[in-house]
């Protein structure tokens, strides 16, 4: 086990909670950063802090604590995010500024942070939760799929800078998922969503975790800048 730290960001509940509990039983050291500073109940955490991605300081505050209190990040897992879904249209700047903020500038900040000290140590795993419908699109998800479609950029641009120093940074692109966010969609469009996915069914929350387990593990030192679909087939040929 290494002295190494891995963060993952809203790992206290959803997709983020089943990376967590993954990455323990694969033996990372896991330090789970959330909003309230708690993780998910019953998993073998290394530790908490509380962080809100949508904020520049609290980030900085929160990686400080975590180098300081239990060692240096190996392994960053940025997978904390929110939607504000509505028409173009009707979409306010608040909603607007509020996606991004949190599901893109978060992100891009938390690599910054984590930047120095994997390259200190020239070795580093760093995943991106993205989603189908930043390739895709998707009507009333305008700034949700602009701040998702923006983490392949920033992932593959960091992927560039960061590769020399052995480095990677992935993206890894769930489809439909059962948890929370999903859980707000209504019958009908529950049904439509249904009837595009080949596989036919709503992805586990652990499905997404397993492809995050292979890409910070042993056997994906080769795989960087990529974009990894975990989505029932629903974006084939993005
Ligand atoms: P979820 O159940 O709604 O959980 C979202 C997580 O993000 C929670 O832990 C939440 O913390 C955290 N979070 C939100 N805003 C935050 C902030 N400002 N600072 C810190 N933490 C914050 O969502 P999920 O379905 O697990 O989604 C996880 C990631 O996967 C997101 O990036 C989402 O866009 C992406 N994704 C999900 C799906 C899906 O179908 N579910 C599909 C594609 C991509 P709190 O508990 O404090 O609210």
């Amino acid at each position: 086990m290494s002295a190494e730290v891995t963060v993952v960001t809203g790992g206290n509940r959803g997709i983020g909670a089943a990376i967590a509990r993954r990455l323990v039983e694969a033996g990372h050291r896991v330090v789970v950063a959330s909003r309230t500073g708690t993780g998910p109940d019953a998993c073998a955490l290394t530790g908490t802090v509380s962080m809100d991605v949508s904020s520049a300081s609290s980030i900085a505050d929160g990686l400080a604590e975590i180098e300081d209190t239990y060692g240096p990040v190996g392994v960053l897992v940025a997978n904390a995010g929110i939607t504000k879904d509505n028409l173009v249209m009707r979409m306010s700047d608040e909603d607007i500024d509020a996606v991004v903020q949190t599901n893109l500038s978060g992100s891009i900040r938390l690599c910054r942070g984590v930047a120095r000290g994997m390259i200190r140590a020239k070795t580093g795993r760093i995943v991106l939760i993205s989603s189908v419908v930043g390739l895709l699109g998707s009507a009333g998800q305008v700034n949700y799929a602009a701040s998702k479609a923006g983490l392949v950029g920033a992932a593959r641009s960091l992927a560039r800078e960061l590769g020399s120093r052995g480095i990677t940074v992935n993206v890894v692109a769930p489809g439909f998922v059962e948890t929370d966010m999903t859980a707000e969609l209504d019958e009908g469009r529950r049904d439509e969503i249904l009837g595009a996915i080949p596989l036919g069914r709503y992805a586990a929350a652990d499905e997404v975790a397993a492809v995050v387990e292979f890409l910070v593990g042993p056997d994906a030192g080769y795989i960087t800048g990529s974009v990894i679909p975990v989505d029932g087939g629903l974006g084939m040929g993005h």
